[in-house]
């Protein structure tokens, strides 16, 4: 079965490579957290021999761009532009105003508009007047999206805000990659490796938006994540040589007892910030303990000097392409805290 017959609605648990005619997209668009996985999506694509000028990463910056530090590793948004570079693909962006932090702090308050790209080289606001609502508390530790909303608002929905504004999407086809495995958690076993997207409109009266959404990595183990990344010679993340076996929000809710002991030791005052919100609000992250309880429980991972100054700036200042100088990262293979 060949993809592009695909039928809205339809969807294809398992697919192989073989079975793919990449040849009918016109664009190729990865969500790129900047974490190996879907590092790995980019790097299949293009042994799968799609050109460079096809493909876009698009990254969603957690904490927006007005100034807001509280959540992510300073340096993803470089992490991110350095790997673009590097291979020739357009590096897009998104989020929403005023990020995690402003939506976590909403009191009798719509949601903030996203901001996507305007096609121009800046970014336009879209969204932004929903029901009034109050949030004051962090995203709870769940599977389910309705009360981890960090997830549900910051990235889905600002993704599909994108998708679904940008006329872009409504001429051609156009193939979304996610990088999500089934080795992660019971609930990404389920995924489907291939889907009409759920933004995706190809039979729509007025006007058509055909996307596709393929989990290429859907299957591989974490080494053959780590071989490919290894194989094209590209720095991972940071955050992985510092001992994260994820890459996600520096402050993550997912954060095992040993990461919060290591933000506490590499970032004390992103910490603490995250502290005293927990006790403002009178409800932690956890269910039970509050991030101190568990940064004391916890051991703070090899603290390694060069790797925290690297990771905790908002540059990348060493080249993303280290060739023959490639090593397997202090974090591969180990703790695996993140979203479900
Ligand atoms: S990485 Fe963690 S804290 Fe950040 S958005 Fe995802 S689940 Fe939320």
């Amino acid at each position: 079965m060949l993809w592009p017959e695909l039928q809205a609605n339809e969807e294809i648990d398992e697919i192989h490579d073989e079975n793919v005619d990449l040849s009918v997209y016109d664009r190729f668009l990865v969500f790129f957290s900047g974490g190996k996985d879907s590092l790995a999506c980019l790097l299949h694509l293009l042994e799968m021999g799609v050109q460079a000028e096809k493909i876009e990463l698009h990254h969603h910056l957690v904490d927006g761009r007005e100034g807001s530090t509280l959540m992510d590793w300073p340096v993803t948004e470089a992490y991110c532009e350095a790997v673009a570079k590097h291979f020739g693909v357009k590096l897009t962006l998104s989020w929403r105003r005023g990020g995690f932090e402003a939506e976590m702090n909403r009191k009798d308050a719509a949601t903030a508009p996203v901001c996507i790209p305007d096609g121009t080289g800046g970014f336009v606001a879209v969204g932004g007047n929903g029901p009034l609502g109050t949030r004051l508390k962090f995203p709870q530790v769940s599977a389910n999206l309705s009360v981890r909303w960090c997830s549900s608002s910051l990235k889905i929905d600002t993704g599909a805000r994108y998708l679904t504004n940008d006329e872009v999407f409504t001429r051609g086809k156009t193939l979304v990659l996610t990088g999500e495995r089934a080795q992660e958690s019971k609930a990404r076993s389920k995924y489907r490796q291939f889907e009409a997207h759920r933004c995706d409109l190809r039979t729509g009266r007025s006007y058509q938006r055909h996307i596709d959404h393929w989990r290429p990595i859907h299957q591989w183990d974490e080494a053959a994540v780590w071989e490919i990344i290894k194989r094209w010679g590209i720095l991972a993340h940071p955050a992985y040589h510092l001992g994260w076996g994820r890459t996600s929000c520096r402050q993550c809710i997912f954060g095992s007892k040993n990461q919060w002991a290591t933000v506490r030791a590499i970032a004390p005052e992103a910490f603490q910030k995250i502290a005293v919100y927990e006790r403002e609000f009178g409800v932690t992250i956890h269910r039970s303990e509050s991030v101190v309880q568990r940064a004391d429980a916890g051991v703070p991972y090899a603290l390694d000097h060069r790797w925290i100054a690297i990771a905790n700036s908002k540059t990348l200042d060493i080249p993303v392409h280290v060739a023959d100088r490639w090593e397997m990262p202090l974090g591969a293979f180990g703790e695996s805290c993140g979203p479900t």
